[in-house]
């Protein structure tokens, strides 16, 4: 038992294959034997990093890999339900920062995590163990939560386990932010968020959908209606590339294009918006975004797909500037990148060239990085490196510059940080009174187990800090 991490083998993820003709999950996931194997491999740990380092909702992991060990699956999931609400999300789409800060991957491969993770909550689902979390009694006080993506469905869901009430507003027809309508089904599949929400409604939580706040209903009149007003409406405001030739047609935002094709598969629309089909595809930004892009217009039928990165490629393995327990630094691969496309790195944009006002190329140039300690520090032109890149669909990838501007603009009380998302104390209290924020909206765009968290902790601090105050 105490030297399994060394004499089993790490079950890395696997894929479908043939899986781009389809938007289904891509991935094969482990059988109960194969589970049960990967869970020993925890079980000679001394310092669980992975729980107190690792992950954001400090997840108990030695504890329910040593009750799947044991076969105790109904264990498992109330050990894991303690501190995470929704394994059903994470472990499908969290990039797993216990993993890289798993003990076991310092003298071998870390532990596998996600799948065990996986195998427990559907499980217990399977098993039906997951029930409504409705309260015993309710407080008589009412919370408004504003956005219904991660970090809201995490503080209504702690809120009302709590006794609150709790009313969500929401702006799509449809619950779930980012994890509905960004990421795309390929990693995670809609039906299993409709679950979840079921489960939220029959716990007591109500779901106003279509209503934009600031926009339908002000701010100031949920105010009146609340005893408080969460706002987790996320980091929506997506960053621009300003060169010569933006006007030009074929030229979209990652999130128009991966919500096109979502609400075509919710049948919210009757067509694609933007498509990729037939098309030369350049997308601009070398993360997780612009990965998501290329997956979906691999399944759309592009022609060609060529993915571009300003920042150098990162080395292949953990970079000597992150050593463990950090989250390292290191060029990641995802399973779209597995499918097609071409990644360039250190490759700077001048400018879109348009014909008959559709975008035809990206006029680009090679940059040269000064990499220090490891990573990279400044970049220098690299003079007469131009060189053109075909595109007659332009897709911007470059992350986002916090909530959206629009909201920010009608409610000019509330204080902006540097990072363009809502300015918070310790307590997530937004400056003025009644009003909160969380997410994305107050750290910044980030992952969706760090939103689930700061939901979580909200609601916490809000009910130890904030009750008595509420009406
Ligand atoms: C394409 C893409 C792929 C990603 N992939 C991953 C991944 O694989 N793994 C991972 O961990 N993270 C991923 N992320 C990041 C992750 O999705 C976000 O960090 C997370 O969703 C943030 O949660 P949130 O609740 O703060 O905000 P959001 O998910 O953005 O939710 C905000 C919600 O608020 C609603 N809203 C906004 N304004 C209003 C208003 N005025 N009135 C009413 N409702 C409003 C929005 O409609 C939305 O539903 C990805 C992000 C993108 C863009």
């Amino acid at each position: 038992m105490l030297k399994d991490f060394l004499d089993i083998p790490r079950r890395n993820a696997a894929y479908r294959a043939n899986r781009t003709s389809d938007f289904l999950d891509v991935e094969i996931r482990a059988g109960k034997a194969e589970i049960l194997e990967q869970a020993r491999r925890c079980m000679g740990c001394g310092i669980p990093f992975c729980h107190a380092y690792g992950c954001p909702l400090a997840n108990n992991i030695p504890e329910f890999n040593a009750a799947v060990c044991g076969g105790r699956f109904e264990y498992a999931y109330k050990i894991l339900s303690l501190t995470s609400p929704f394994p059903e999300f994470t472990s499908r789409i969290c990039p797993a920062l216990c993993e890289a800060s798993c003990c076991a991957g310092l003298p071998s491969q870390p532990m596998a995590v996600k799948q065990t993770e996986f195998f427990i909550i559907e499980n217990a689902f399977k098993n039906n163990l997951v029930r409504p979390r409705a309260p015993q009694s309710r407080n008589g006080r009412r919370v408004a939560v504003v956005g219904s993506g991660p970090s809201g469905l995490a503080c209504a869901d702690r809120l009302n386990e709590m006794g609150y009430e709790v009313c969500v507003f929401e702006k799509n027809s449809k619950a779930g932010g980012l994890l509905r309508y960004g990421i795309p089904n390929f990693k995670l599949e809609k039906d299993i968020i409709d679950r979840r929400i079921a489960l939220m409604e029959d716990a007591g939580i109500s779901f106003e959908y279509d209503v934009e706040i600031a926009k339908d209903v002000s701010l100031d009149f949920l105010k009146r209606k609340f005893g408080a007003v969460c706002l987790c409406v996320g980091a929506e405001e997506p960053r621009d590339l300003k060169i010569k030739g933006r006007e030009l047609g074929g030229i979209h935002f990652a999130l128009d294009f991966l919500g096109s094709q979502m609400r075509y598969l919710l049948r919210e629309k009757d067509g694609l918006e933007i498509s990729a089909k037939g098309k030369n595809v350049l997308i601009i930004g070398g993360g997780d975004t612009g990965s998501d892009c290329l997956g979906t217009a691999i399944r759309q039928g592009a022609k060609n797909v060529v993915q571009i990165e300003i920042m150098p490629e990162p080395p292949a393995e953990r970079d000597a500037s992150t050593p463990w327990p950090m989250w390292e630094y290191k060029k990641r691969t995802s399973s779209s990148h597995l499918e097609g496309g071409k990644r360039m790195w250190s490759v700077g944009s001048c400018e879109f060239l348009g014909e008959g006002g559709n975008v035809r190329a990206l006029k680009a140039k090679r940059l040269s990085w000064k990499i220090e300690n490891g990573r990279p520090k400044s970049f220098e032109e690299i003079e007469g490196s131009e060189f053109e890149i075909k595109a007659d669909l332009v897709l911007l990838c470059m992350g986002f510059t916090g909530v959206k501007k629009s909201l920010a603009a009608e409610n000019p009380e509330l204080e902006l940080t540097a990072r363009g998302v809502f300015k918070t104390d310790a307590f997530g209290a937004a400056g003025i009174p009644k009003i909160f924020a969380c997410g994305d909206a107050a750290n910044g765009a980030s992952l969706v187990v760090r939103a689930i968290a700061s939901g979580r902790n909200l609601a916490e601090n809000i009910d130890k800090n904030f009750a008595t105050i509420l009406q």
